[in-house]
């Protein structure tokens, strides 16, 4: 099987503080953490591509020339002038890892601005894969004109997948968030949430509740994962299945877990394999994820 498989959101410079004082610098961001544990295990014939917004100064060339190394498709980058990067910093504090972002006028949040651009990439897009996080760096127009591209592009046969990515910092309130997440998973062939954010946000009892919700939404296939509780996989028509997760000893940094569980599942399912079967390939790649510093675990 072949085609192109498109993550859309936003990839932000990261300086993370090491122990000599000084900072190391990374690109890093849910969905394109998808898309490089997807590249990882897609096979040759797959595009990766990844679709945001980025200046058109030296980082976000250096930013472009990092994912084109990774094997990352950038021809659906659209570069915008006087923009930048998203930033991040990781501060250590007696081992403690605190987080300051300034994104809020990063370029990535131009994503629907020239909707000619943004259904070109979509159209032809075998899947496209996106997240509470892109939903939630929108304005609520530029959200409606995401998913009204995402509605078409499923018309034109390409499959959508979600994941809450639960981040209410970034939402304007969380009524609004609790809309714009449920608008995700009805435009969503498939979810991905994580049962202690969907807790608490919707006040689910069970994982069998946070995927029942989605499925009445409009998805076919809801995975709940739940840290190192089993993962729940439920769909449209009632089949259920539990993939196990052996907890580990040796957690350092969870970064990413649930974006390489993400990317991991859907290289496999794109490539033939039954969903249970992709969850515990998934499984395996974020359980190895969580015993490493950082998000991209090579
Ligand atoms: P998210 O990062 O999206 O919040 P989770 O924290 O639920 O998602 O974790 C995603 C996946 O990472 C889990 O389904 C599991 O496979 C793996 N994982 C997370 N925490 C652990 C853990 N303590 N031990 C083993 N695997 C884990």
């Amino acid at each position: 099987m072949s085609g192109r498989f498109l993550c859309l959101g936003e990839c932000m410079l990261e300086l993370s503080e090491t122990q000599d004082g000084t900072y190391r610098r990374g690109f890093a961001g849910d969905t394109f953490n998808t898309a490089w544990y997807a590249r990882r295990a897609l096979g040759q014939g797959w595009s990766v591509a990844f679709g945001t917004c980025t200046g058109t100064d030296a980082v976000s060339d250096d930013m472009m020339a990092f994912m084109a190394a990774e094997g990352i498709d950038t021809s659906t980058i659209r570069r915008v002038p006087d923009r930048t990067l998203g930033l991040y910093m990781i501060s250590l504090a007696n081992g403690e890892r605190s987080f300051s972002y300034w994104r809020s006028q990063s370029a990535a949040r131009l994503l629907t601005d020239d909707d000619a651009w943004l259904r070109n990439i979509t159209l032809y897009a075998r899947h496209i894969h996106f997240s509470g996080i892109t939903l939630a760096i929108l304005s609520p127009y530029g959200r409606k004109r995401l998913l009204s591209a995402l509605a078409d592009a499923r018309v034109n046969g390409t499959t959508i997948s979600f994941d809450t990515n639960i981040r209410t910092k970034l939402w304007e309130d969380e009524a609004a968030m609790r809309a714009g997440l449920m608008q995700g998973a009805v435009h969503s062939n498939i979810v991905f949430p994580s049962f202690d954010e969907e807790k608490a946000t919707f006040g689910d009892v069970r994982p069998s509740a946070t995927a029942d919700r989605y499925l009445s939404a409009g998805s076919r296939l809801v995975i709940v994962k739940n840290g190192p509780g089993s993962v729940l996989l439920k769909t449209g028509d009632g089949e259920e299945a539990m993939v196990r997760v052996t907890p580990s000893k040796s957690v350092i940094d969870t970064t990413a877990a649930g974006d390489s569980f993400a990317g991991t599942f859907l290289a496999h399912l794109l490539d033939g394999a039954d969903p249970k079967t992709a969850a515990e390939k998934a499984t395996a790649v974020a359980s190895n994820v969580i015993t490493h510093r950082g998000a991209l675990i090579r």
